[in-house]
């Protein structure tokens, strides 16, 4: 007889402890299992552009090996497509190695906004663009989805540096998180309905994401109809109950019962309603229930591996070209440039894959032309470079990040390459003008040589078939797909930049909405390649466009003799604004691909959110009434053409507090601009003393005891680290896996132990190390 009851109903009869138990992880990448209920644990498993399935030796920075999987072009790379198709497809296979792996749950995409081009984990988030970023990220959750795996959209929200990520108060401004942070995640929520999310490490406006029920409740949840699943990142739980209480379902990883305590305690002393708990179970057992069984199809190894250079290529974006590309195979090339022959292809941290196979352009150029070919590391031999460049036809010079800049845990101190590959770039120029330079990057780099080369080519971490992918856009054989998803700064003055890593508990963002695009069109202070901007191989012409009824219309036809694609973009301007505004919005945009000689209608609508604003008194979206120019474009900077429309809206008589915005002449908002945009004073960062379980293992410096604490937890991480990496450790996962422990919280080190740590020994410790500050020394 089948069982009539719902399952609120069945898993009400299990006991309270169960249940919460039920609450927590059963493993590093598992849920717990209930049999009373004959389902089955789900293994979640990161992302963002691999499967990173670790059979043992569990961690969650990359730092223990992986079974292969395809290394698929990380996020600043896919999303320079433009192109939410390919990256449906792409879902869609990485969704197919997940259940090959029998894991359910894929954690990914990243999806936070790069509000600096510094962001140490930029490389997996899509763009400064929350628009851009939320049509992307829904054709990879519809993907991820389509195979019955789940996507896991993160980190939400305003998790927008690595630095003390785990302790950070991003304080932000109602009507900038609305239109920028959250907006990314709204869209992805609403269009592509993911069944989980994840919670970012840090604090917005004074309140752990984990412990907010504004945020997961209210705006998750009431506003915008969420009805999946909603877990923490990895140690990222604050107060156990305050989670349980504010919508988290599922703490991970397995905490090995550390909080089950208090939570049971909060519902039995009144603090917490055993409904809630109920809640969160259900959405546990739902997504058990929802997990796809039994075989999967085994994986098309080759053919993710074609798709996964296909995005590369798609991803690729021409940043100047004089004409020298695609180049003549038949020419004398010198090739120069150590990633050329060992390619940088993704960055370091829990989103690292152990590739199926590598591709490496040096080979794949060999193979590719048919004039002479040499090849020269480089960057410790510019001279020789530079001769070997003087007596060639043309030279293609690789330079880029190293690993280390770009791995999770660091933001960038600087966006300036290497010296030793500027000068490279330099020396290989002057020697020949017929240079062309390909960068390998996840992230913004200065290019103060940008005007010498005759090419630029911007192939980002372009992941395991990147090498294969760049050698095909060269010599022409595939075309340069990519338009920038991302500002290309000329130099370290944008807003941000004032507020980024510098205090550790707290960035303001005082810049508002002057993030990207939004900032250098508004100030008029020019990106070295601005958001949008990409050239192609063949040539485009585009119709005077057309808007009715909120549908912007153009034809674009490729009036060249090679396949091309070509993107266009739609931005909005409000001509009279009662809010500050920036000058553009990115409000649509459509990919095309065409054949030489072929046309194609474009068809963008537009709708209401399209020209609204945030309006923090009301709480609500409102659109001004009024003309508004529908900007039809290339790049933020490159206008097609200008179409002035009115639009029906409301009159806006009275402004809303923070209407002015941080002030047009340094876009940095003044302490009183910002009192003005937040509604209320500006919060003082937490002090480091008293200690308490948010204590990061940095700050125990602060007393002589504290120090003594920190060393032994230092040593023990080491040794951890150590046992992981094994004999010959890779030296950029070391200084990963030492950072993350001296920037982790002390509550941290009790949910990653397992169970081996308890919360009430740390508080106590804690008030042991700050009882006895007198005995310290600070520094
Ligand atoms: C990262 C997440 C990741 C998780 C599991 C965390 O440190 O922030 O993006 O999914 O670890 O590896």
């Amino acid at each position: 007889m089948t069982d009539q009851r719902t399952l609120r109903e069945r898993l009400a009869e299990l006991p309270l402890g169960r249940q919460v138990a039920l609450l927590s992880g059963g493993s590093f990448w598992g849920s717990e299992a209930i049999p009373e209920l004959d389902l089955a644990a789900v293994t979640l498993t990161d992302g963002p552009h691999g499967v990173r399935r670790q059979p043992d030796g569990a961690d969650h920075l990359g730092i223990g090996g992986s079974v292969p999987a395809t290394c698929f072009p990380t996020a600043s790379c896919l999303a320079s497509s433009w192109d939410p198709e390919l990256l449906h497809e792409v879902g869609a296979a990485l969704g197919h190695e997940a259940l090959a792996g029998g894991v359910g749950v894929l954690l990914g995409p990243g999806m936070n906004i790069k509000r600096h081009p510094g962001g140490g984990r930029n490389f997996e988030y899509f763009s400064e663009d929350p628009l851009l970023s939320g049509r992307l990220a829904t054709g990879m959750i519809r993907g991820i989805q389509s195979t019955g795996v789940a996507a896991c959209p993160k980190h939400f929200v305003a998790n927008n540096l690595e630095s003390y990520r785990m302790v950070s108060d991003s304080v932000v401004d109602e009507r900038t998180l609305r239109e920028l942070y959250l907006r990314g995640f709204e869209i992805a929520v609403r269009e592509a309905r993911p069944r989980t999310i994840m919670t970012a490490y840090n604090l917005v406006n004074g309140e752990y994401v984990a412990d907010s029920h504004r945020l997961l409740q209210g705006v998750l949840r009431d506003e915008w109809g969420f009805d999946g699943l909603v877990v923490t990142d990895w140690g990222g739980i604050n107060d156990r109950v305050a989670g349980v209480r504010a919508g988290v379902d599922l703490e991970m990883p397995s905490s090995g019962g550390a909080h089950d305590d208090a939570v049971v305690d909060a519902v039995e002393s009144g603090d917490l309603d055993a409904e809630t708990v109920l809640e969160r179970v259900e959405a546990v057992a739902r997504l058990l229930g929802e997990s796809p069984a039994g075989p999967a199809l085994p994986v098309d190894e080759v053919g993710h591996h074609r798709l996964a250079r296909r995005a590369a290529a798609a991803g690729t974006v021409l940043l100047a070209n004089d004409g020298i590309l695609p180049l003549d195979a038949s020419l004398d090339v010198a090739i120069i440039g150590g990633f050329a022959a060992e390619p940088r292809y993704q960055g370091a941290g829990s989103s690292q894959v152990v590739p199926t196979r590598l591709d490496d352009a040096r080979r794949h150029l060999e193979e590719r032309l048919t004039g002479r070919v040499r090849y020269l590391s480089g960057y410790d031999d510019v001279r020789a470079a530079a001769e070997l460049a003087g007596d060639a036809d043309a030279a293609v010079v690789f330079v880029g990040l190293p690993a280390i800049d770009e791995a999770e845990g660091y933001d960038r101190s600087t966006l300036a390459l290497p010296a030793a590959h500027d000068e490279l770039v330099t020396a290989v120029c002057a020697a020949n003008p017929r240079t062309v330079v390909v960068l390998a990057n996840g992230a913004p780099v200065l290019m103060p040589w940008a005007d010498r080369p005759a090419a630029i080519v911007e192939s980002y971490l372009g992941g395991q078939a990147a090498g294969s992918a760049i050698a095909s856009v060269l010599v022409g054989d595939t075309e340069p797909g990519g338009r920038l998803a991302e500002s290309f700064p000329a130099s370290m003055v944008f807003p941000s930049e004032e507020n980024f890593a510098g205090s550790t508990r707290q960035v303001q963002y005082r810049e508002g909405l002057y993030v990207g695009y939004r900032f250098h069109d508004t100030a008029a202070v020019a990106a070295r390649f601005a958001f949008g901007h990409g050239l192609s191989y063949t040539s485009f012409e585009w119709s005077e466009p057309r808007v009715d009824e909120l549908t912007v219309r153009v034809t674009v036809t490729n009036t060249g003799d090679r396949c091309g694609s070509d993107v266009v973009q739609v931005y909005v301007h409000d001509v009279e604004s009662t809010v500050y505004r920036p000058d553009r919005e990115l409000a649509g945009f459509a990919k095309v691909h065409l054949g030489p000689g072929a046309s194609a209608d474009v068809e963008i609508t537009l709708d209401d959110r399209s020209f609204a604003y945030y309006d923090v008194d009301e709480a609500r979206w409102r659109t001004e009434a009024g003309a508004f120019d529908v900007v039809v474009a290339h790049s933020s900077v490159d206008v097609h053409a200008t179409i002035r429309i009115d639009v029906d809206g409301e009159t806006i008589t009275t402004p809303p507090a923070g209407a002015a915005g941080p002030g047009r002449r340094r876009f940095v908002a003044t302490v009183t601009e910002f009192e003005q945009m937040l509604g209320r004073p500006v919060p003082h960062p937490v002090p480091v003393l008293p200690f308490t379980v948010n204590t990061v293992v940095d700050e125990l410096d602060a007393t002589r005891l504290g120090r003594l604490a920190r060393r032994a937890f230092l040593e023990v991480a080491d040794r951890q680290t150590a046992t992981l990496l094994g004999d010959d450790p890779d030296p950029v996962l070391l200084a990963l896996g030492r950072r993350m422990i001296r920037e982790a919280p002390l509550r941290f080190l009790v949910s990653m132990s397992g169970g081996r740590g308890s919360i009430r020994a740390f508080h106590g410790l804690t008030k042991l190390l700050s009882a006895l500050r007198i005995a310290g020394r600070r520094g």
